[in-house]
């Protein structure tokens, strides 16, 4: 990919320009960070493992009628997306109390949620990525009311399609966050990744960790690799 194409860098991705304007193409790269970015690693595989499985779990999306920016999948490590004006907002869905939650609120790690909850963050790193509701993101003039509305109904059915496509492949869903962005007409669409990046994946029979909380927590990153390729065998070869 020629250098003057790139469009974008975050944490874990680079995007690039496509000769169609209305589509870029997203390379997952082998970075791994925590704590906002202030830990870093490179874990090698794992850009491919996450280009993998986001490119799966948007397709089961796109089979329930949920639009994503998913176009198709380019190997080893890149998907092609239609180019979304990203909302920098993160739209979090929890089924199982983990994480924040359990700093937060009065919640036992492990007590299911019901129903679901579902919450917004700022994406602000030097804020620490903020909780905020409607009121706050109307009056930064993010989204109006119907689509925070919107947002949080298609979260909820995001959560379903995902929950029970992850319990036919012997996963557990505990949470997940996603991310929206508006294309040209203004229609609100899933953008960013679907990954054991950005969500808790445990195996249903043992309560194996499957996801980046190994990362978070400190573990080799030989066995944070390892439990990524088994959600991909899961994911994507158990078809
Ligand atoms: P928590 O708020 O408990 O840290 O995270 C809830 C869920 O959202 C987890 O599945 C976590 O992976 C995901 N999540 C929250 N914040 C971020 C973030 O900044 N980046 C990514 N990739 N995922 C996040």
């Amino acid at each position: 990919m020629k250098p003057e194409s790139k469009i974008a860098s975050g944490k874990t991705k680079t995007v690039y320009k496509l000769e169609d304007p209305s589509l870029v193409l997203i390379e997952f790269r082998d970075d791994v960070t925590a704590l906002d970015g202030r830990r870093r690693d490179s874990i090698e595989g794992k850009g491919a493992i996450n280009a993998a499985i986001t490119a799966k779990l948007m397709q089961v999306l796109n089979s329930h009628g949920i639009p994503t920016h998913f176009v198709e999948f380019r190997s080893p490590s890149s998907i092609v997306a239609k180019k979304l004006s990203m909302i920098p907002l993160e739209v979090v869905c929890r089924n199982i109390a983990a994480g924040h939650l359990v700093k937060r609120l009065p919640f036992k790690e492990g007590s299911p949620l019901d129903p679901p909850i579902v919450e917004f963050y700022l994406k602000d790193d030097e804020r620490g990525d903020p909780m905020v509701n409607a009121r706050h993101i109307v009056a930064l003039k993010l989204a109006s009311f119907d689509e925070v509305a919107f947002m949080e109904e298609t979260t909820l059915k995001v959560n379903e399609a995902l929950k029970s496509f992850l319990a036919s492949r012997g996963l557990t869903l505990i949470d997940f966050k996603i991310e929206f962005g508006r294309d040209p007409s203004g229609n609100l669409i899933i953008g960013d990744e679907l990954d054991p990046d950005c969500m808790r994946i445990r195996d249903v029979s043992t309560g194996r960790v499957l996801d980046k909380d190994l990362y978070r927590q400190g573990k080799p990153l030989n066995e944070v690799l390892e439990a990524y390729l088994e959600c991909r065998r899961r994911i994507v070869e158990g078809d």
